[in-house]
């Protein structure tokens, strides 16, 4: 049953072959065998989700059941889940019980879909390798001894160890891309502001983009249907029809113009990843696509660029959480002052204050120009490489990360290291661009991603160039040994 398509699960739902209560039933069984051991959820909804499936099984006799009524699904603990605990990984949030609905949940609920629960992640969602949750680290289930990456760690190994048969995750600099690598999943994060940020905790606002976390393309595309839209609720999501991104899946690739941007593969790239990169090329290769060498002269300022504007948009963002309101709030304050202090000072975790003194301090009236108003005008050269490239070539690719998953804690006492993961997906999300993470091969016996980035808007293109490689591939069919 759970490696079964989202297409096959809904006309198995829709002929009456199993029923929504059973299906979920059988995810709950998995999550209840395996979740003690990788660490995936935050939260399971066991009798609230067999409620919903009750629900999209009355739909289902009645023949009043859209397409993906009765799938089951994890979310990410960052996206607001009215009447559930909503964490976003963080002591600060470990006693929130979200009032409202986000909309990325309410349109999921509205297509008649299960939440199985709410899956882990880097606190706030600011890591690379889901080590720095409230809640403990994330196993990988291709080997427990490593990270599933981050931040969308948790889904990415309820995907990969089947326990869910599709996730959502956020991606502020590649959460959903670098997770999606280390894990062998599909992942996509879309164009900024396809996606209502509406009610998804905020890191950084001019960043942060919601996308699927799948098995593969096809999968990727039915839920990014029900996910994508303009929302009045948040003021940058963008007025921009929402196609059906199934419908092109299949078209030719003949005549692709494919972009390797030399800067993606220099020093730091690990030689066996990029050589199964490059055989992911050639398959596109002999689907007719043509392939030539591009630059992103200003690669190298990416990661310096978003450790400024990253930051300086989280102190901002997390200043809400002052023990007043809601969260976390310290015992027998002695004045406003020390309750602030002191909430804050225990609610939030280590990585969370580094980024929030950085922040802050990139902020601060004397040191604005050097730092704020620079990344800002870096940022636009880096969005503006890409404008350049994409006057040459179609899609542009390479690999999702620099490496397989790393082990657990070889990154924790290093944060230069650990945010050198995201040296490939972060010039992405600085342009606003969408981009996706596909499964390419193993080096010893660990997953690779192949990154494909695309121009403003292009999901469809994106999910199409994913689709043709998997026909003609099986690396997203692979499974970890001992989860089948
Ligand atoms: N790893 C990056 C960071 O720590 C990106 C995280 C994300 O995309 N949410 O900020």
């Amino acid at each position: 049953m759970h490696n079964k398509s989202l297409s096959e699960l809904s006309a198995s739902l829709h002929n009456g072959e199993f029923s929504s209560v059973e299906l979920t039933q059988h995810y709950l069984d998995r999550i209840n065998a395996h979740n003690d051991n990788l660490n995936a959820f935050i939260t399971v909804c066991d009798d609230r989700a067999l409620e919903q499936a009750r629900a999209a099984d009355e739909h289902l006799q009645q023949k009043t059941a859209g397409v993906l009524a009765g799938i089951p699904l994890a979310h990410k603990d960052i996206f607001c889940t009215k009447g559930v605990l909503t964490s976003s990984a963080s002591k600060m949030l470990s006693n929130f019980i979200s009032p409202y609905d986000a909309t990325v949940v309410e349109k999921i609920n509205a297509a008649g879909m299960v939440t199985l629960g709410k899956t882990n992640m880097d606190e706030f969602a600011m890591g690379s390798s889901n080590e720095t949750s409230f809640y403990g680290a994330v196993k990988n289930p291709w080997d427990t001894n490593r990270v599933p990456g981050g931040s969308s760690g948790g889904s990415a190994a309820a995907m990969a160890a089947r326990l869910a048969p599709i996730a959502t995750g956020t991606d502020t600099g590649g959460s959903i891309r670098q997770p999606a690598s280390l894990c062998n999943l599909t992942g996509l994060k879309p164009t900024y502001g396809r996606i209502s940020r509406y009610g998804m905790i905020a890191f950084a606002s001019s960043l942060d983009q919601a996308g699927p976390m799948a098995k593969s393309a096809e999968d990727a595309a039915l839920l990014l249907n029900e996910m994508a839209g303009f929302d009045e609720r948040d003021s940058t999501s963008i007025e921009h029809d929402v196609p059906d991104y199934t419908a092109t899946l299949n078209e030719s690739l003949q005549g692709l113009r494919i972009g390797l941007p030399k800067e993606f593969f220099g020093e730091g790239l690990d030689p066996n990843v990029a050589a199964t990169v490059e055989a992911a090329v050639k398959v596109y290769e002999s689907l007719g696509a043509t392939v030539k060498e591009i630059t992103l002269p200003n690669s190298s300022l990416a990661v310096p660029t978003y450790y400024v504007v990253a930051p300086a948009e989280c102190s901002s963002n997390l200043s809400r959480m002052d023990g007043v309101r809601f969260g976390h709030r310290c015992d027998n304050p002695k004045d406003l002052e020390d309750l602030y202090t002191r909430s804050r000072g225990e609610g939030f975790g280590e990585e969370v204050k580094r980024r929030i003194m950085t922040g802050t301090y990139a902020l601060s009236a004397g040191y604005y120009d050097a730092y704020y108003l620079k990344a800002q005008q870096c940022r636009r050269l880096i969005s503006n490489d890409f404008k350049e490239a994409f006057d040459d070539v179609d899609v542009i690719m390479g690999p999702t990360a620099p490496t397989t998953a790393f082990a657990l804690g070889d990154k924790t006492d290093d944060p230069v290291a650990m945010y050198l993961a995201d040296i490939y997906t972060i010039s992405t999300n600085l342009a606003g661009l969408p981009g996706m993470s596909i499964p390419a091969g193993f080096v010893d016996g660990l997953p690779v991603g192949l990154q494909i980035i695309g121009n403003y808007f292009d999901e469809a293109k994106l999910l199409n160039v994913a689709h043709r490689y998997q026909q003609e591939t099986d690396w997203h069919q692979q499974t970890p040994a001992a989860f089948k």
